[in-house]
């Protein structure tokens, strides 16, 4: 292999791989089935370094192997270190482990049971029987939750990308330009200040269809005295940004600037509230107690919050639901919204790092309400 020199951050990554296969092959070791099957891409890039569309990652206790299709075989050798691949060709993974004669070598086999379509896990139960085939649900999701320097160094460079563009973007509303033009300056204009690709379509709304809390933009034109809700980000090796303002073209009616004043209050008392060893669901409660003394309450319904990482939507999630407490490393997104049908839609989201004393904010766009004269 030639010899490359790797930076500080490619080593931490290095490193972070290899600590997460040994801590799944502890438990493996501990009390899980003989050996897993690793099949949702964002797992196996964060397991292995490989950044294409197709490859499994079988762990055993003792080691590991990277499978993928020729299309890869290249990237592969350049991406994945410090364990084996095999280019599989012209069959299956499943038919690959069958032909390994996996099930005379264990007697129980892991699947992302959450990832693996019904029909592959089925065939897989076929092709190794007698082997037990288990589902299993939320290992790599957990691992994946807290992150470590090279992965926020790469979320804090999605997020500086995000708002140096949001900046740029800004000035771009002018009467009659479209959301779909706005939502294409961000995507091009990300990937040209570095960034991998959108983290997601960018949300553009202009006037009352920044009520749709996911509504994707039109060719619908700005006009005066209307809001602009963008909710947008990038990816920097893999990792995103995710970011939403709203704001005023022309002066906010009343009503607007009350529920602007509600949200941002109830955000920044999110934010405040965030600190490991809290319970998700009590910050969200917070946020929607503060919301609901507004009088504002059933326009709120969606989670507060979610993690971000290689996915967009991943653990922790913000909501009534999870009552997990928040851990110290983990980033994840404060975001609460009003939505009033026919009328307007303002939702205000930030990144936050969660620590042991608190939080540090990673984003840095200014909050209070902006009207674009
Ligand atoms: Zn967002
Ligand atoms: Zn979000």
């Amino acid at each position: 292999m030639p010899s490359r020199r790797l930076s500080r951050i490619e080593q931490t990554a290095d490193e972070r791989r290899r600590a997460a296969v040994r801590t799944i092959q502890r438990l493996l070791r501990a009390d899980g089935p003989d050996a897993l099957v690793i099949s949702h891409m964002p797992h196996v890039r964060y397991l292995t370094g490989f950044t294409g569309s197709n490859g499994w990652l079988l762990l055993r206790p003792g080691s590991a192997l990277f499978m993928t299709d020729p299309r890869y075989r290249e990237q592969a050798s350049q991406e994945v270190r410090g364990m084996r691949t095999q280019v599989i060709f012209g069959r299956t993974f499943s038919t690959a482990l069958q032909e390994m004669r996996l099930h005379e070598k264990i007697g129980t086999l892991g699947f992302e049971a959450d990832h693996l379509s019904a029909t592959i896990a089925a065939n897989l139960k076929k092709l190794l029987r007698p082997l037990r085939v288990l589902p299993l649900s939320g290992l790599v999701e957990e691992l994946r939750s807290v992150k470590l320097e090279d992965e926020l160094h790469a979320i804090r460079k999605a997020i500086a990308i995000s708002e140096a563009v949001y900046e740029d973007v800004v000035p771009l509303l002018r009467p009659g330009v479209t959301e779909i033009d706005i939502a294409a300056e961000l995507t091009y204009r990300q990937r040209r200040l570095g960034a991998d690709g959108d983290a997601f379509p960018p949300i553009v709304l202009f006037g009352k269809r920044s009520s749709l809390v996911h509504g994707q933009p039109t060719r619908a034109k700005l006009t005066r005295r209307s809001p602009v809700l963008i909710d947008f980000g990038c990816r920097v090796n893999g990792y995103g940004s995710d970011l939403t303002r709203t704001l005023h073209f022309g002066p906010a009616p009343r009503a607007f600037r009350s529920a602007y004043e509600t949200v941002l209050a109830a955000q920044q008392a999110g934010c405040d509230a965030v600190q490991a060893g809290v319970p998700a669901a009590e910050i969200d409660a917070l946020v929607r107690s503060h919301i609901a003394e507004a009088g504002l309450g059933d326009y709120f319904e969606h989670g507060l919050g979610h993690g971000i990482g290689l996915e967009m939507h991943e653990t922790p999630l913000l909501s009534w639901r999870n009552t997990a407490p928040l851990e110290a490393g983990e980033v994840i997104t404060i975001e609460p919204g009003v939505y009033l049908p026919g009328a307007f839609g303002i939702r205000i989201e930030d990144d936050l790092l969660v620590t042991l004393d608190g939080s540090i904010t990673l984003s840095s766009l200014p909050r209070a309400l902006r009207e674009l004269a």
